[in-house]
């Protein structure tokens, strides 16, 4: 398999195009600036001893400290790490947040763990990482297979080594262990104003606009809930197990009620009383599930998923990306050609590390926010950035991803040139 770093990186070259910048900057935006690999031994509740590998890939930290989540999936590599450090970074940028970019993750399937083993191994990680790491140095936060409860453990061993609360080293917290409101559903939230912004500049209506939602997790689940209380119509949402599909359109909610019980959505074909009540489900596959003629295919799962091989089974108009590098950059140019809009993940994904932010704020402030407060605060910085990134992409006649990475690096140039570069040395 390819490279995803590499893959990555040249979404950049077409960037270039657009910007004149130093070949410092160039150099700088190519290499993480520090990359950890760990072995994290793990007492496991049999008494045997294994051994997880780890990683923290920190990639920038012009713009202030590094931020970026934690995934546990056996897929994790100093490779994917190292993808998403680099996404952080731009996206940090592109919100206009006074951060990096980094990210971390452990190679493990955290479904073959029990509670207590991956207390274990969360609290094994920090003390394996808690060098590089900080309130000013570098900011974890959940991300795939990790939650609020796992932020919760990672503090608290935080803590004990420093023997001192520093909630400000990770966000993404629970509430009632220094965590913000309105973090859990951020992401969600987040994505549906650069949905919304969309929509209304190109004079569309959200009660007439079709779903599908691969990936119904934390910011698929609340995305989709969000998006059918404002008038989206939900046709198909999907898991790693499967998808389901209504001609009427789902109540995500209810989804969400029938997954907690019965753990996986391929049951709610069988009515069981509680959700079949008002709605019939067909089950889908997750590849059928991408080819439904919706006018929003939202990807909220993993990278990688729609690329050159089953991109002209995409029959949607335009893609939400809630997802990291949920499309490959082949497939991009082929969508790009076919006239499909993508709204990048650099920007519809970003309510969650925009809000992570204020949890930040709020943590070295020791000053708490209500709920109305953090949602009204993302709502004004997505809408700012969005439309910013809109405007871009028309004046210059770009793809909104190429914009999205345009106002990303600039503001990193900007920060880099600020340092001193080869040209001003030079010209001493
Ligand atoms: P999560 O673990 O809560 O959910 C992931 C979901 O994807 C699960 O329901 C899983 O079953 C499903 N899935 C996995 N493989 C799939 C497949 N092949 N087809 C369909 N579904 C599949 O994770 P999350 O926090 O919701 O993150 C999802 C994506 O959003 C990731 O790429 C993550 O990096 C990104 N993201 C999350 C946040 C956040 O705040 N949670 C912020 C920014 C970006």
């Amino acid at each position: 398999m390819n490279s995803i770093f590499e893959d990555a990186q040249k979404r950049l070259v077409e960037v270039f195009k657009h910007i004149e910048l130093t070949d410092d900057v160039r150099e700088k935006l190519k290499h993480p600036k520090l990359s950890l690999c760990v072995s994290i031994p793990l007492r496991m509740d049999n008494g045997r001893l294994k051994v997880f590998t780890g990683y923290r890939v920190q990639f920038d930290d012009t713009r202030g400290p590094t931020k970026g989540g934690i995934r546990y999936h056996p897929d994790v590599s100093l490779d994917e790490v190292t993808s998403l450090s680099f996404w952080m970074t731009i996206k940090c940028a592109v919100m206009n947040l006074p951060f990096g970019g980094a990210k971390g993750g452990v190679s493990v399937n955290p479904k073959e763990l029990s509670r207590l083993e991956l207390e274990r191994l969360s609290r094994g990680y920090i003390r394996e990482i808690a060098d590089i790491i900080g309130p000013k140095r570098d900011i974890p936060a959940p991300d795939v297979y990790t939650n609020a409860t796992v932020m919760g453990w990672m503090a608290d061993e935080y803590a004990q080594i420093k023997r001192q609360q520093l909630p400000g080293v990770i966000t993404g917290k629970p509430v009632h262990l220094n965590g913000s409101l309105g973090r859990d559903t951020a992401t969600g939230r987040g994505a549906l104003h650069v949905l919304q912004q969309w929509v209304e500049r190109n004079d569309l209506r959200a009660d007439k606009m079709t779903l599908a939602v691969q990936g119904f997790g934390n910011a698929g689940y609340h995305f989709s809930r969000l998006a059918h209380a404002a008038g989206f119509k939900v046709m198909a949402v999907s898991d790693s197990q499967g998808a389901i599909f209504s001609e009427e359109g789902l109540d995500p909610q209810k989804v969400m009620n029938h997954k907690e019980k019965h753990k996986d959505l391929r049951t709610m074909l069988y009515c069981d009383g509680s959700v079949c009540d008002l709605q019939r489900y067909k089950k889908l596959t997750g590849h059928e599930l991408l080819g439904l003629d919706v006018d929003v295919l939202v990807l909220a799962a993993l990278e990688n998923q729609v690329d050159k091989d089953n991109v002209d089974h995409i029959k949607a108009r335009h893609i939400l990306e809630i997802a990291n590098g949920p499309v490959t950059s082949e497939a991009d140019v082929l969508l790009e050609k076919r006239g499909v809009t993508v709204l990048p993940d650099v920007l519809a994904n970003a309510g969650g590390v925009t809000v992570s932010y204020f949890e930040w704020v709020q943590n070295i402030a020791g000053f708490y926010w209500d709920a109305n407060k953090v949602n009204s605060r993302l709502e004004k910085t997505m809408v700012r950035e969005a439309k910013s990134v809109f405007d871009l992409s028309h004046d210059k006649k770009i793809s909104l991803r190429t914009a999205a990475y345009l106002q990303g690096v600039k503001r990193i140039a900007g920060a880099i040139t600020q340092q001193g570069t080869h040209e001003y040395f030079q010209n001493e």
